[in-house]
């Protein structure tokens, strides 16, 4: 079997040509900040692994996903989109206690609790700042999760349309377990504000890496 080990340019290749497909190599090269001819050998690449199709005139695409996923089942795995990949999120509201919380959290066997004020997101709450807040002597049952929660605008999210590698690397990047997926909608006013569809973890990231290995080897795993 052929492996081919795609560089983080590439990787970020793929992912514009995904977005913005049928697109110039002119165009890919402004995105990146880069001269054409700087791409020249990239573009290549992904062409001769099939990952990518150019037309003259029209500009570069993306192969179908059968094809690409033949070829290259890790890009594949690697560049779906978060939407197809999250789990159920957990939520309560901000006005519930610290105590409801770590109820919460065990009930529903999470490490993470997304927190909502009027239904749009507002904050998160980790396994650690649960424990942080126990072992400092609040009174739990009446402190609201809106006083220890990280709060927005701080909040690190995915939209269903973003990749796999886009939530990995954020997850990697702020050294955190999980992320909200979320769609925008607006407030009363008029206000951006985000509604949580949906969790991205690793545990996320690793089925699917378990589930692409599964495939490959044809072994099953209890
Ligand atoms: P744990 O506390 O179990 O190690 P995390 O590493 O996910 O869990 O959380 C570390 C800190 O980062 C916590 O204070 C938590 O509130 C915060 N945090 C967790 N997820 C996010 C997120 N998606 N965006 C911003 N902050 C987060």
């Amino acid at each position: 079997m052929v492996v081919i080990e795609l560089k983080d340019r590439q990787l970020q290749i793929l992912d514009i040509i995904e977005h913005h497909q049928p697109i110039s190599g002119k165009s890919i090269a402004d995105k990146l900040n880069l001269s054409r001819s700087a791409l020249r050998s990239d573009l290549s690449i992904l062409s001769m692994a099939g990952l990518i199709g150019a037309k003259p005139k029209v500009g570069y695409y993306r192969q179908s996903l059968s094809i690409s996923s033949s070829n290259n089942p890790l890009v594949s795995a690697w560049i779906q989109r978060v939407g197809e990949v999250k789990s159920r999120p957990i939520v309560i509201d901000e006005n519930a206690t610290v105590y409801d919380a770590i109820v919460t959290l065990f009930l529903e066997d999470v490490g993470t609790i997304f927190v909502l004020s009027n239904g749009h997101l507002a904050g998160v709450v980790s396994r650690k700042d649960l424990l942080k807040t126990s072992i400092g002597g609040a009174d739990l049952k009446s402190l609201p999760i809106a006083m220890i929660m990280t709060r927005m605008p701080n909040i690190i999210f995915v939209y269903p349309n973003d990749s796999l590698q886009d939530a990995a690397l954020k997850i990697i990047n702020h050294a955190i377990d999980a992320l909200p997926v979320v769609e925008n909608c607006n407030d009363e006013d008029g206000n951006v504000q985000y509604k949580v569809v949906g969790k991205i973890s690793k545990t996320n990231i690793t089925s699917q890496f378990v589930e692409l290995f599964v495939n490959l080897s044809g072994r099953a795993y209890g």
